[in-house]
């Protein structure tokens, strides 16, 4: 069994459509296989702005849903002749109708919970996998639309629910079992025990195919998307990014966790645990490789380091892989083509809260109070990092959640703040995490030298670093004006020199200069 997971980007019109509908017939005819389809590109967005409008009373809501409409008729027209067009529209209105019904109940009480979101942006998924479904039949696969809703159960935290992991598999198991024909699956949208409908955070459809593919216990995934394959960096941001040929699943996860947008940060762990490698690849250019995500022994550098290690570490100076590092190094890109990193993600619209006193020195069970008290807020703090003095504890999460989070920190430490242990809560707006990422880099201290002088050099200022306690990551916290900068500086300096094996682009002995104090691990 295989899962192939189409992204919005390749579900975009009718042509793109039809050309996703061509991958799938052609991999069905070499083996079983499951489709996991996210909503046409866009409508996921429409569909938020359909219910906020609506919620507000404004005619917003109507236009939102006149261009969902639209968007799948345009596609229908284009995808199936004229006498084949009417059972299609038929089955796509009555669930706009449903839809319609839904929007004009959240304007008439001028509330759209998240329960009613979760609900409303299921329309997307629904909408797109039916169309392809009736689409693929029309080319003569025996295509079949399965409801994730009946397979895939969560709690209730609306709008990025957590998955039940044993009952989800048991049912999916059970389903594919008794099913012959090609499951067409609509990603991103599960339910909870009581049946009601939930979602699994945005760009979640790659965590839904995971999820199938253990359940089913596929030997790949294969995610199928706009660009060639994981990227050194974020190509809109970063023009001189490549192609990363294969990485290990710490390093993906490390990526899409720090905001690489290309795969949904869970998607890895369903596939960790069942032993599946993923695949990343262009649904414009079926032709290319993509780019390959696994544990060491289905990476080609990992069965390198491995071979090398058997021969007790002879072969390893041989190749130009920099399997040459340390022991124990897992496949990773960096390994692989010698660059010292794997790859630069970034996360925008971040806050720095710094928390400050010298009344904290020595005082045990501050930074305990602090994390419990936005625990129970639900904010996620992303990076944190404490001076070695203790003097300040800097937490580093998204904007939105910030005004939130110093409401909860004030009263979490009232009496500290009225004895004036603590100074002050500072926020710091308008920033953004630059995380630079790669299994080579343990152990490799003079790395961190080179990232601040590269920054340094290029004037970008660093308001906060952390490190992961793997040691696969360094992120700093900076200013938005400086992201693009900071991106190619980085780029320039650890991912755009000639990879001729181990050490190139930066020696293994330079001295650390971060200065930066103690810093601990990210999220
Ligand atoms: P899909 O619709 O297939 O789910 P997404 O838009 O969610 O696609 O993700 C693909 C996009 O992610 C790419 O078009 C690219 O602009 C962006 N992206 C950001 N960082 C990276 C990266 N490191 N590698 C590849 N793509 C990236
Ligand atoms: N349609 C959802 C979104 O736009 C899920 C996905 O595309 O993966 O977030
Ligand atoms: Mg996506």
């Amino acid at each position: 069994m295989k899962v192939l997971k189409f992204g919005g980007s390749s579900l975009a019109d009718g042509p793109r459509i039809a050309a996703a509908g061509a991958i799938i017939r052609e991999a069905a005819q070499v083996e079983r296989i499951a489709v996991v389809l996210s909503a046409m590109q866009g409508v996921t967005d429409l569909l938020i702005t359909a219910a906020r409008k609506a919620a507000e009373g404004s005619e917003g809501g109507r236009i939102a849903l006149e261009q969902i409409r639209a968007r799948h008729l345009a596609a229908i027209r284009s995808l199936f002749a004229a006498p084949e067009q009417s059972p299609v529209i038929a089955a796509l209105t009555i669930m706009l109708n449903d839809l319609e019904e839904i929007l004009h109940g959240i304007e008439l009480i001028r509330e759209c919970s998240p329960r009613t979101l979760d609900l409303v942006t299921s329309f997307g998924e629904r909408l797109s996998c039916t169309l392809a479904a009736a689409h693929l039949r029309s080319g003569g696969l025996d295509a079949c639309y399965v409801d994730t809703r009946e397979l895939i159960q969560t709690d209730e935290s609306f709008g990025s629910a957590l998955v039940q992991f044993p009952v989800s598999y048991a049912r999916i198991q059970a389903r594919f079992a008794a099913l012959t024909g090609t499951a067409i699956l609509p990603g991103f949208i599960a339910a909870a025990v009581s049946g009601v409908t939930t979602t699994l955070g945005r760009n979640g459809s790659d965590y839904t195919a995971s999820i199938i593919a253990a359940g089913t216990a596929a030997a790949l995934i294969e995610i199928w998307t706009d660009v060639d394959g994981v990227l050194s960096a974020d190509p809109r941001l970063v023009p001189g990014a490549f192609v990363v040929p294969e990485i290990s699943y710490e390093e993906a996860m490390e990526l899409s966790f720090f905001g690489a947008r290309v795969l949904h940060p869970y998607t890895m762990l369903p596939a960790v645990e069942k032993g599946i490698p993923i695949r990343i690849r262009n649904s414009l250019r079926p032709a290319a490789p993509g780019t390959l995500i696994g544990a060491p022994h289905h990476l080609e550098s990992g069965r390198r380091a491995a071979a090398a290690a058997a021969n007790g570490g002879r072969a390893a100076a041989a190749g130009t892989a920099g399997a040459s590092g340390t022991a124990g190094t897992s496949g990773s890109a960096s390994a692989a083509n010698g660059h010292p990193i794997t790859g630069i993600a970034s996360i925008e619209g971040i806050s720095l809260i710094n928390i400050e006193g010298g009344g904290m020195l020595g005082i045990p069970g501050i930074a305990a109070r602090v994390f419990s008290a936005l625990a129970r807020e639900r904010i996620n703090i992303i990076m944190i990092s404490q001076a070695s003095s203790e003097h300040t504890i800097s937490l580093v999460l998204r904007s939105g959640e910030a005004a939130r989070a110093i409401s909860a920190l004030e009263a979490e430490l009232a009496m500290e703040l009225a004895a004036r242990r603590i100074q002050a809560l500072e926020r710091i707006s308008g920033l953004v995490i630059v995380s630079v990422i790669g299994e080579k880099m343990r152990g490799k201290p003079g790395l961190a030298g080179q990232l601040f002088t590269a920054l340094g050099a290029a004037g970008v200022n660093i308001l906060a670093i952390a490190q992961g306690s793997a040691e696969r990551n360094i992120s700093i916290v900076i200013e938005e004006t400086n992201h693009a900068r900071a991106l190619r500086a980085i780029h320039a300096a650890f991912l755009t020199a000639p990879a001729t094996g181990a050490g190139s682009g930066w020696t293994d002995d330079a001295a650390d200069s971060s200065g930066a104090g103690a810093a601990t691990g990210g999220a």
